[in-house]
């Protein structure tokens, strides 16, 4: 079975803190049958000031682990059962403060999923967690319409709810939230309300379960963060939802999910919840590269 998941830290930890212990590992993904592992470019708190040395650390960290033998793919339609492999992404759109020509490089460079911001505002965009209520900043909008139309994927976890309905009102493709929950069962500004879960799987948007603790409501368990998924699969979510795991991202895990290698036990516990071999088929990895099949150019 395919399973794919739309967000880790890995490469930023790789970057910044050489030699700590890892939860995403190529042994661990093996473990647990991951085909496809989104790796992102964070921008990390508090590093404005040398962004550009810190994403060509990341790229050059990329090519490490490809040169170690890891297998890299610029499309989702590329992963293969039974073989890992890992695609790149960003979270934080700060590199592209330096102009659209830079967005294009990144495409070229493999990356093919872009979170607009991280929880510092930026020249694209407010993030949630600043609390700000105004939508896309001009170039934001310039920058997302460019995205879309060279396949990168928009990723609006952790943008604010205005930036979100602006880019499902204005860009024509669907966006996708890498690595999100529901509002209604945690209520967080990094989680997603309904309507805008709603509107988001209307045009045929993703979303990416997260699995942090602090929003997948505490104590956190493998049957709480299933109660986000049926909660986006009562709002029209069927087909449209998985796994953004936040590995490497976040410290504490929910029970009996401590890295990759646990993938299996969340699988077991959406079949003894019900869901059909056709959803688990789905939520594992499916959902993911039909996402891709929509937003292709
Ligand atoms: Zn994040």
């Amino acid at each position: 079975m395919i399973i794919c998941d739309t967000h880790c830290d890995t490469l930023y930890n790789l970057a910044t803190r050489p030699g700590s212990p890892l939860d995403v590992t190529m042994e661990n993904l093996v473990k647990g049958g991951v085909s496809l592992q989104t790796l992102a470019m964070y921008v990390g708190k508090g590093r404005q000031g040398d962004v550009e040395a810190l994403f060509a650390e990341m790229f050059r960290q990329m090519e490490l682990l490809e040169a170690a033998g890891w297998r890299r793919v610029d499309d989702p339609s590329q992963a293969v059962d039974g073989q890992v492999s890992v695609m790149l992404s960003i979270e934080g759109c700060e590199p592209f403060d330096k102009g659209l020509q830079v967005v294009e490089e990144y495409r070229c460079r493999g990356v093919r999923m872009a979170a607009v911001t991280w929880n510092h505002e930026n020249t694209l965009a407010y993030p949630a967690l600043s609390g700000d209520t105004r939508g896309l900043k001009p170039y934001g909008l310039e920058a997302v319409r460019l995205m879309q139309k060279i396949g990168i994927a928009v990723d609006v976890s952790h943008l604010n709810d205005a930036g979100v309905w602006e880019i499902l009102e204005k860009c024509g493709l669907p966006p996708m939230a890498s690595h999100s929950n529901c509002r209604a069962l945690v209520n967080h500004p990094r989680n997603l309300s309904d309507d805008l879960l709603r509107a988001i799987f209307e045009k045929g948007g993703y979303v990416g379960v997260n699995f942090w603790p602090t929003i997948v409501g505490e104590p956190a368990t493998i049957d709480r963060i299933i109660d986000h998924i049926a909660h986006m699969y009562d709002l029209g979510g069927e087909g449209k939802v998985g796994f953004g795991s936040d590995f490497d991202g976040i410290e504490r895990k929910p029970e009996g999910l401590n890295n990759p290698a646990d993938f299996p036990n969340l699988l077991s516990a959406l079949r003894r919840r019900g869901f059909a071999e056709k959803d688990v088929e789905s939520i594992a990895g499916q959902g993911l590269l039909a996402y891709y099949r929509r937003i292709a150019v």
